[in-house]
């Protein structure tokens, strides 16, 4: 299609400065260019990353509007786009160029560009898509999308193409909390039959992360948190031992269970210390998966010599390891099959009470809040 240089209105979220609410206001996008496609969101999830960026953990440049689990139907597509058509269905994940060396050997979490292409608030370039009625520039391009909005520009390599037959508005955080739980267990860790595994925080992460440890046929699923509802939920998904770590020293206890130590195991809480007690409770060869994000800059302890004699692996995981064009269709399919039942983690709000979302989230009462933008 043509390229219009006209400004369509859209309603979005903004976060003004550093820990302020989400202000719902009227803001102009563009139209796509190159090989982008403009998306009429129909719903967002909310990740635990929106609000240490609200709260600027991560130094994303304000006013911004942030929302990185974006799920919604292409509406119109720049001249450069090959794949997708207008009427696509389509999960928003996050940004990476292509081409590098990463991109190229179908590991485009660890793009060389993924900082700038996520968390830059602008393109490459420093331009944003998106200014306020007095033409002022709005920071965007939050994980390529800035899905907080009804409508969000992306590129086609992270606009993922999903069944027409899937429920939409349910299907926006495979695009970054559930794709990085279930791909930190099944790409990263490679779970393997009849193992132990433990989800250190039983977040959305950890407990997408734990569906995908059943998949992968771990019989021995632990789930530590400090949340009872949590703990609860974690057994109805298929843990067969939970542990509150305010109640009881969790370290001993995984090793009480797994007779020693545990295979593989997952830090989702983004705390050090509950990093450490991972790492002491994996057992000889165990392996323990980083997805938990402290502010820049933080450091861990550990004893070296446990970890080098007992031949355990420490990985940094993002977004799943996977490469999302091939990942998320699967999770798709493994939830359509019943196998990989993530909608019992999510509730859904409408655009008004994005800020109830965030206040949920953060008091531990919803796990996975999708904001729905537009039917
Ligand atoms: P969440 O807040 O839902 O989950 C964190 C869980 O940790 C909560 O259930 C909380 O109760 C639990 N917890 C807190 N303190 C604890 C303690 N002392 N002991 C045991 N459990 C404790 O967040 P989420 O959406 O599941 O995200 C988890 C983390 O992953 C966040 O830090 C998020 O920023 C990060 N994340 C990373 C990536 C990545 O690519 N690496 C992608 C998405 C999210
Ligand atoms: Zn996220």
């Amino acid at each position: 299609m043509t390229i219009q240089q006209d400004l369509l209105d859209i309603t979005a979220a903004v976060t003004e400065c550093k820990g302020a609410d989400f202000k719902l206001q009227p803001l102009k996008i563009r139209q796509p260019q190159h090989d982008e496609v403009l998306v009429k969101i129909v719903a967002t999830g909310m990740c635990h990353t929106d609000l240490i960026v609200r709260d600027q953990y991560y130094p994303v440049p304000l006013p911004a509007v942030l929302g990185h689990e974006g799920s919604g139907i292409i509406q119109a597509i720049g001249p450069d786009v090959k794949d997708l058509k207008v009427g696509d269905h389509v999960v928003l994940t996050y940004g990476y160029c292509g081409k590098c060396t990463q991109c190229n050997t179908g590991n485009p979490a660890y793009c060389s560009e993924f900082f700038g292409r996520n968390f830059g608030g602008a393109d490459l370039e420093g331009h944003t898509a998106l200014c306020n009625h007095q033409h002022d520039a709005v920071h965007d391009h939050f994980f390529a999308q800035s899905s907080f909005a009804s409508l969000a520009l992306s590129r086609e390599n992270n606009a993922i193409k999903v069944p027409e037959d899937a429920p939409l508005e349910l299907l926006g955080p495979l695009g970054c909390g559930i794709q990085t739980g279930a791909g930190a267990v099944i790409n990263a860790l490679k779970v393997t039959p009849a193992s132990s595994f433990v989800a250190l925080g039983a977040g959305a992460v950890g407990l997408s992360a734990l569906l995908a440890a059943k998949i992968c046929g771990a019989t021995t699923i632990i789930a530590v948190d400090v949340v009872p509802s949590r703990l609860e939920l974690a057994k109805e998904l298929g843990a067969t031992h939970v542990i509150n770590s305010k109640e009881q020293d969790p370290v001993q206890a995984i090793k009480e269970i797994t007779r020693g130590g545990v295979n593989f195991a997952l830090e989702s809480t983004g705390r050090p210390e509950i990093l450490k007690q991972g790492i002491d409770a994996l057992g000889t060869l165990g392996k323990i998966a980083v997805v938990g994000a402290p502010p820049l800059g933080t450091t861990a302890q550990f004893d070296v010599n446990d970890l080098l004699l007992g031949g355990k692996m420490i990985m940094g995981v993002v977004e799943g390891s996977g490469a999302p064009k091939k990942f998320i269709p699967e999770l798709v399919k493994l939830y359509q099959q019943g196998l990989f039942p993530f909608d019992k983690l999510v509730k859904f709000y409408d655009f008004e009470q994005i800020n109830q979302a965030a206040l949920d989230s953060q008091k531990g009462i919803t796990l996975k809040p999708i904001i729905k933008i537009q039917g």
